[in-house]
């Protein structure tokens, strides 16, 4: 639908689950894809495997988002190695459930850190590449845990209300450069973040979706592509749900 010949995307956990299916739908529009991760090689390099076809359009970087140095380090690399930056899909993400009474320390930080100071880290860096040449679509794969809040993601949900909250500060100050910078929000989506919910819990999960079903990767990029595509140059600072009709 949307065409993204000769722009660059960079997609943080680009290599699994929700992030693959962005990934790949922008390499079916012609961008060259920077897909990112942090640890799972075998992933990894399956993904670059099933997508060979597209060669040097495809490239994989390792390292933590939530790292201030390796973000650093990366786009150093970046603005060698490529000659412009014109959209960042910040998606990488993790969960680490329990209800607050004993939700550990490490918890909070890992999700806070992953999912909030990653999209911090990686907004800050894009921004100064995108200002060079004016132009930048930012995107950040939030969830509609971060407005509705579900029990047990006291930390996931602040995470991902507060990358609605970053998305509404930043797209004040780079309105005037040309550089637009918005929300998804999924419901429930088939990957492997989920797999891990007990049965019962999915039945209770799909008979709150009003489509009693789960959403798959593609529902998701196709609204991705939508907020990334020239085209959205009047839209910024908003936030979409993708969740089956289970608004906030
Ligand atoms: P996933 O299948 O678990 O994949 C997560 C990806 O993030 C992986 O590529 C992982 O890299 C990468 N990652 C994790 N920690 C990282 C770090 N510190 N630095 C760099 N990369 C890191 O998750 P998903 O379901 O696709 O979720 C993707 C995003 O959508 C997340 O932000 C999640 O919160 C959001 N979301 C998901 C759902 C859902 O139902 N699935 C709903 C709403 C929102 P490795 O492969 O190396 O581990």
């Amino acid at each position: 639908m949307y065409q993204f010949n000769g722009q660059h995307v960079i997609v943080t956990g680009g290599t699994r689950g929700i992030g693959a299916g962005i990934a790949e739908a922008f390499l079916k529009a012609g961008a060259t894809v920077i897909a990112t991760y942090s640890g799972n090689d075998e992933a990894a390099n399956n993904f670059k495997e099933k997508h060979s076809l597209y060669g040097d359009k495809l490239v994989l970087k390792k390292f933590n988002v939530s790292n201030t140095t390796e973000v650093e380090n990366f786009f150093k690399d970046y603005e060698n190695q490529f000659p412009s930056l014109e959209i960042l899909i910040n998606n990488a993400g993790i969960r680490r459930d329990s209800i607050i009474p004993s939700m550990n320390e490490s918890d909070w930080d890992a999700v806070i850190d992953t999912n909030l100071k990653g999209t911090y880290n990686m907004t800050r860096f894009a921004v100064l590449t995108m200002m060079k040449n004016r132009y930048g679509r930012i995107v950040n794969m939030s969830s509609v845990g971060g407005k509705l809040g579900l029990p047990g993601q006291a930390n996931y949900a602040a995470s991902k209300a507060g990358q609605i909250a970053l998305s509404l500060s930043v797209s004040k100050e780079v309105a005037k450069r040309n550089i637009t910078i918005n929300n998804v929000c999924p419901g429930f989506i088939e990957t492997e973040l989920i797999a891990d919910l007990p049965v019962e819990q999915v039945k209770e999960y799909k008979s709150q979706v009003p489509m009693r079903r789960f959403g798959k990767v593609e529902e998701v990029a196709h609204a991705v592509l939508f907020f990334a595509s020239k085209e959205s140059s009047y839209i910024t600072g908003t936030t979409l749900d993708i969740a089956g009709g289970l608004n906030a």
